[in-house]
């Protein structure tokens, strides 16, 4: 029996002194993983870490929250080639549902998606999917009009749809306080005849409905950690088709119980996997086997 980690982060700078260590202890455990790109450096540094291991893949993209220039919580991400921000106060912030980080509280440079770049990262072997993308109206900087931030949004999202469907990869996205915005743009892009290949919903969170409406245009739907703890996202899944779930953990954030608060690992997805077993009603072996397939079924340049 194994898993995949289909959406973790491997290659950020949390693990700076013990990545190795990290990836050995969860693919010694079972479990595979995709680490996914959020800026260039992370996308590029990834794919570095893919390239040194079986069993670990790579995407590639630009992160709705590193569009513009502001505060959170975002050390961890950088890669260790990158000068840690002397200035940055080193405290505890809370993450989404109550997680939290371990990290300091930084200012994130402003990207720009720069397509040349991602189009020739998106061409390497290791490279398996265009993500993380998406529409994340949860953090909208302060001082900034949330119009021109989400427009924002929109415009590079697009520019990563569009990418995928050149170079046929599936997406993995990001989608946060925007569900039905993103539905829509999703939409657009299936009955144009574009993104052939679909994705995945990363870090789902929503409704039963719209997730049954990102299944219909042919979407697969992730869980991390949050399943574990919260019962409104287990109400959800439990009625969402096994043939159609992804488990991952998002590390190094949102670890799971019995886990919770501390530094998340690749290897953590099989608390995600056991708690999707016990509300389906089947064997932890069943929701493996069900799992790899529908991550490979997406991800299918994962051989
Ligand atoms: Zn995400
Ligand atoms: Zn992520």
């Amino acid at each position: 029996m194994y898993l995949i980690d289909s959406h973790c982060h491997v290659h950020f700078n949390a693990y700076r002194e013990d990545m190795d260590e990290v990836i050995r202890r969860s693919l010694e455990a079972g479990v595979f993983m995709i680490t996914v790109g959020t800026q260039s450096d992370t996308s590029r540094r990834g794919l570095e870490v893919a390239e040194k291991y079986d069993g670990v893949w790579a995407t590639v993209g630009l992160h709705p929250n590193h569009l513009t220039k502001q505060e959170f919580n975002d050390e961890d991400e950088l890669p260790p080639n990158l000068p840690p921000n002397p200035s940055s106060p080193s405290t505890n912030a809370t993450l989404p549902y109550g997680e939290v980080a371990f990290s300091h509280l930084v200012k994130t440079r402003e990207e720009k998606f720069d397509v040349d770049l991602f189009r020739s990262l998106a061409a390497h072997p290791k490279c398996v999917g265009i993500g993380e993308t998406g529409l994340d109206f949860y953090r909208i900087p302060e001082g900034l009009d949330p119009e021109v931030v989400k427009e924002k949004q929109r415009e590079t999202a697009r520019a990563h749809f569009d990418l995928a469907t050149e170079m046929n990869l599936p997406l993995s996205i990001h989608c946060r306080d925007a569900y039905d915005e993103q539905l829509e743009l999703v939409a657009q892009y299936v009955s144009a005849g574009k993104i052939p290949r679909r994705g995945v919903i990363h870090c789902f969170s929503g409704t039963e409905a719209q997730a049954r409406s990102f299944l219909d245009l042919g979407f697969c739907i992730s869980v991390t950690g949050i399943l574990t703890f919260s019962k409104d996202l287990q109400k959800v899944v439990r009625e969402l088709p096994l043939e159609r779930l992804l488990v991952e953990t998002d590390s190094p954030y949102l670890s799971p119980a019995p886990e919770r608060g501390k530094r998340n690992e690749p290897w953590k997805v099989k608390h995600v996997a056991q708690t999707l077993a016990e509300l389906k009603g089947v064997s932890l072996e069943e929701v493996a086997r069900a799992t790899v397939e529908n991550t490979k079924r997406v991800f299918d340049r994962i051989k």
